[in-house]
């Protein structure tokens, strides 16, 4: 039994995500997708909201696992049986970063591994940070998130415009 961990912090889950959870799913017999908490990084939907949204679009796929995780990433992989990490690669940007974690990693826990897979190039350009830009300023993101993703953005990014003195208009959030 083939069993890996898929970590990141789905903030929120995209297409490029999507996209590597099936490819996953095809090398290991059970992927748990890891819902990370980052204390350095103020996020948009809280783990729960994160968690749910996730369970909600691939919920169905046979093999699959939505948990939520804090703290050292290796001792959450080997608590749960797991022997390699998956990670997505779109860039030479983030090749620097995943190649010191993944070393790091190995250092921490010698027994497991680091797979890196290939984003598609219709991917390349897709992160969770682009489509929150992306959605608060308005834009459409259709074509980089599920429908049920694109609509709980919607609703987080609903915007009241309220006149100011001079004519222009500020954006406030409800
Ligand atoms: P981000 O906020 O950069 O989208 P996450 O922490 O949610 O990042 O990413 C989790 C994992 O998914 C990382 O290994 C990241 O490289 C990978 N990933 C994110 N977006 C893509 C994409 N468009 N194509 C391939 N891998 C991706």
């Amino acid at each position: 039994m083939k069993r890996a961990v898929y970590p990141g912090s789905f903030d929120p889950i995209t297409y490029g995500h999507l996209d590597i959870i099936d490819r996953a799913l095809q090398l290991f017999d059970e992927l748990i997708i890891a819902v990370a908490v980052n204390p350095n990084k103020r996020a948009l939907f809280s783990q729960e909201e994160r968690c749910r949204m996730i369970t909600e679009i691939v919920g169905n796929r046979s093999g699959l696992r939505v948990e939520s995780f804090s703290g050292l990433l290796v001792t959450f992989v080997a608590a749960r049986g797991a022997a390699t990490i998956v990670k997505g690669l779109r860039a030479v940007s983030d090749f620097e970063f995943e190649f010191q974690m993944a070393l790091l990693n190995r250092q921490l826990a010698p027994t497991l591994d680091t797979v890196f897979l290939m984003t598609q190039d219709r991917y390349a350009f897709l992160s969770s940070s682009s489509v929150r830009e992306i959605a608060s300023l308005g834009g459409s993101v259709h074509q980089l998130v599920p429908p049920s993703v694109e609509e709980a953005l919607r609703v987080r990014f609903e915007v009241t415009p309220t006149p100011v003195s001079n004519g222009a208009h500020v954006v406030e959030r409800d």
